[in-house]
């Protein structure tokens, strides 16, 4: 078999079969190329089985690919062979021996809602109240255990964490484990800890598997957790052939559990492993892979590392500074244009990255305007969110009532009582007088006794009239002409969506959270854009069918966004990081949780640069829709930390619009300067809580609807409140001020 399409080290990873090996190399210095020419190598010039062959990496479209590579490389059949990932290969590996741990092999993996609903049984079997604590709160200190490689009865006395005998999260644990094994169900976190489990009890499973996978193969390995060190370390102990590769410098998972220990102990449990380093890069140019470099060297917790190329040196990285978030976008889908027009770049060859989900909004739309074909990866696009087409529901039903499907939607989203089973008396009624859903509510809450032979009890009715109440309400602010945002922000806050949201503290739902809060931003925006358009016009430009454009473009693919943990392993001729402000990238959560946070984050920014190949663009904005309120960031720290050789800096547009700026005059400055600096300014938000309120704490109130409470927060600007109740029930509720039929008590 030919090797020379690999570098001399490149090529001695590959022939050195036996024996532990850990491969420590930058972005893009031919890991994965080696690790699957190493399996070729294995299957065609070693004649190894298939069967005897498992390679782990860390997502089904990274494995699938690995495969497909394999596949083409080899003539033998390569159906047998595992390239996997951690959790299908335990699945697999569990299903098989499923009778040594009690379990029957259609066991049932759950997911996260089927976790929580666990939790909440046993929270409330053992009295707790949810708002004491959280159930995602037991989730996590369960998610963290099985991050550890933990069971039950696992001894743990030289294992990382300690767990106190009157430890209750550690004794609800016990039951969730019961829980689920009653239920001959596992989950995610399970698989790993199901196998680590069975290989430490039944010596002779393992040694049936040790005996099978003569060679293990992981790639990506920097982002591993301790339980699937634990796994590996188990499955090679006796072989000894085992070849990791990774780089520390792309360690981005550590708060789901990837452990930076792993790559340190590879050289405590095999002391005699060879570690190996690839120091040509080839995917980026000189100066994209020197920019980077400079980056990352500001890192102190790694083992440092020198990379070059033969690579030309390449276009400028361009740094592209725009007023608000909305030039950005305009900015990287006229870009996108002119490199498909004028350069021939086809749209594969192009990605936009962000730092997270809710940031691909305004980029989708300004794609979506400019007909440039698109698909985000590993997500779903904007729209399609479920978050999103909730609340579009309701904005469908304001606009136009006889919208049944929008109706059934969301009448019982947030849960208000009105089940599966109502919403089935009210079609049949719907039906019968040839009538839409909403007519059926409206003449239920009107004129109960008309319906008593539907039996619907008073809290359902009760139900009812909020929710007509509700979107009648929300219908004649719309109508009147009021914002559109504040329209929708009386839908958000007052349905009670929002509340569930909060109330979940996941970090799901403080995604979807974001992604609202953007939503609310697409309103001002398309109102600024188009002063006198109400919801029915924005509905239009959301649902416009692009699909024609498609067809002509078709050979020319689509560009890729993403968010950059998406990104790992991936290249693109041209790349876009957008957003590369403070509070943004690195992300506020980071900046409030020290250097260890920043460093990760700033490993983040380097897996972004890395993924270039021939040119890059970082884009930033001077002010920002974040979170509902204008920001002035600044830009990021880590455009700083690139020396000014490597990049050129061009300012888009023509600065902060007047509007805008007037408003926000006398509560920050806008940020700009000739001179990279940085700044935090966080006073905006902050003089924004400070102003009056009218509904002060503590203060009792009336409200028409819900009765009787007490307020727990009021912020905004005078006669702009967003008022926070809590009500005499234990309901919480956020209200725009002005519209709520408020009175102080
Ligand atoms: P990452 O850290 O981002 O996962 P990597 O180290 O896995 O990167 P690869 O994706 O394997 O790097 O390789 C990067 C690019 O360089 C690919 O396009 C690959 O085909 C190419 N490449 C790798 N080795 C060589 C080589 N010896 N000669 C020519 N091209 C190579
Ligand atoms: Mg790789």
């Amino acid at each position: 078999m030919k090797l020379d399409h690999l570098n001399i080290q490149q090529r001695q990873a590959v022939k050195e079969i036996d024996g532990p090996m850990m491969i420590l190399a930058g972005a893009g210095s031919g890991k994965t190329r080696t690790l699957v020419t190493k399996i070729a190598y294995l299957l065609e010039e070693k004649n190894i089985s298939p069967f005897q062959l498992l390679a782990l990496t860390f997502s089904n479209k990274a494995a699938k690919e690995m495969r497909d590579r394999v596949g083409r490389d080899v003539s033998c059949d390569v159906g047998a062979l595992q390239v996997t990932t951690f959790h299908s290969f335990c699945a697999r590996l569990l299903r098989a021996e499923a009778n040594y741990l009690g379990l029957s092999r259609n066991f049932t993996i759950y997911d996260t809602a089927e976790q929580k609903s666990v939790v909440k049984a046993i929270l409330n079997r053992r009295g707790i109240s949810q708002k004491e604590t959280s159930p995602f709160e037991v989730m996590y200190f369960i998610e963290d255990l099985k991050n550890h490689g933990h069971y039950p009865d696992r001894d743990i006395s030289d294992k990382d964490y300690e767990v106190e005998d009157d430890d209750i999260f550690y004794d609800m644990y016990l039951d969730y484990e019961k829980e689920l094994h009653k239920a001959n169900a596992t989950d995610f976190g399970g698989l790993i800890g199901g196998v680590i489990q069975l290989f430490e009890k039944f010596p002779e499973v393992l040694e049936r598997y040790q005996d099978r996978f003569r060679y293990i193969l992981v790639d990506e390995y920097q982002d591993t957790n301790r339980a699937q060190f634990d796994l590996v370390t188990k499955l090679a102990k006796k072989r000894r052939n085992i070849c990791v590769v990774g780089d520390e410098d792309q360690s981005i998972y550590s708060w789901r559990g990837a452990d930076i220990r792993n790559i340190l102990d590879f050289e405590e449990v095999y002391s005699d492993a060879q570690i190996l380093k690839l120091e040509q890069n080839y995917r980026s140019s000189k100066n994209i892979i020197e920019a980077a470099g400079a980056v990352i060297s500001r890192n102190t917790q790694r083992k440092g590392k020198s990379m070059w190329t033969d690579n030309p040196e390449g276009d400028s990285i361009d740094i592209i500074e725009c007023s608000s978030d909305r030039e950005e976008a305009d900015f990287v889908s006229e870009e996108i244009i002119n490199l498909h027009n004028e350069h021939g770049a086809s749209y594969d060859e192009m990605s936009v990255f962000y730092r997270t989900n809710s940031q691909s909004r305004q980029i989708e739309d300004a794609l979506r305007k400019s007909n440039i074909p698109y698909r985000v990866v590993g997500g779903i696009k904007f729209y399609e969110r479920k978050e999103i087409k909730d609340l579009i529901a309701y904005i469908r039903l304001l606009v136009n009532d006889k919208d049944s499907l929008a109706l059934s939607r969301i009448i019982n989203v947030p849960t208000r009582g009105i089940g599966a089973t109502t919403l089935r008396k009210i079609e049949e009624e719907a039906i019968k007088t040839d009538s839409s859903l909403w007519e059926v509510v409206n003449r239920i809450v009107d004129n109960p006794e008309d319906f008593k032979h539907i039996r619907l009890s008073s809290r359902v009715k009760s139900s009812m009239s909020q929710f007509v109440h509700l979107i009648t309400e929300a219908k004649i602010a719309h109508d009147q002409g009021e914002p559109l945002e504040t329209v929708y922000e009386k839908l958000l806050y007052e349905s009670g969506y929002w509340e569930m949201l909060r109330a979940s503290k996941d970090y799901e739902s403080q995604a979807r959270m974001e992604n609202l809060e953007e939503l609310g931003s697409a309103f001002t925006q398309f109102e600024d854009q188009n002063p006198e358009s109400r919801f029915g016009t924005f509905l239009e430009t959301i649902t416009l069918d692009n699909s024609v454009v498609g067809k002509e473009e078709e050979n020319q693919g689509e560009v890729s966004l993403m968010t950059i943990h998406g990104a790992k392993g991936l290249e693109f001729e041209y790349v876009f990081v957008t957003g590369v402000e403070e509070t943004v990238f690195p992300s506020y959560q980071s900046m409030e949780n020290g250097e260890a946070a920043i460093e990760e984050e700033r490993r983040l920014f380097y897996v972004a640069m890395t993924r270039a190949m021939k040119h890059l663009y970082i884009t930033f904005a001077q002010g920002r829709m974040l979170f509902g309120q204008l920001r002035f960031n600044g830009f990021s720290r880590f455009i700083q930390e690139i020396p000014n050789k490597y990049y050129t800096w061009r300012k888009i547009g023509g600065g902060i619009q007047a509007n805008e700026k007037d408003d926000w005059d006398d509560l920050c400055d806008p940020v700009y300067d000739d001179e990279p600096v940085y700044r935090v300014d966080s006073s905006a938000s902050k003089k924004m809580q400070e102003k009056k309120a009218t509904y002060p704490k503590g203060s009792k109130i009336v409200h028409s609807l819900y009765g009787e409470g007490t307020v727990l927060d009021c912020i905004g600007p005078s006669g702009d409140e967003k008022v926070t109740i809590k009500f005499n029930d234990g309901a919480q509720k956020k209200f725009m001020a002005k519209f709520a039929p408020l009175t102080l008590i």
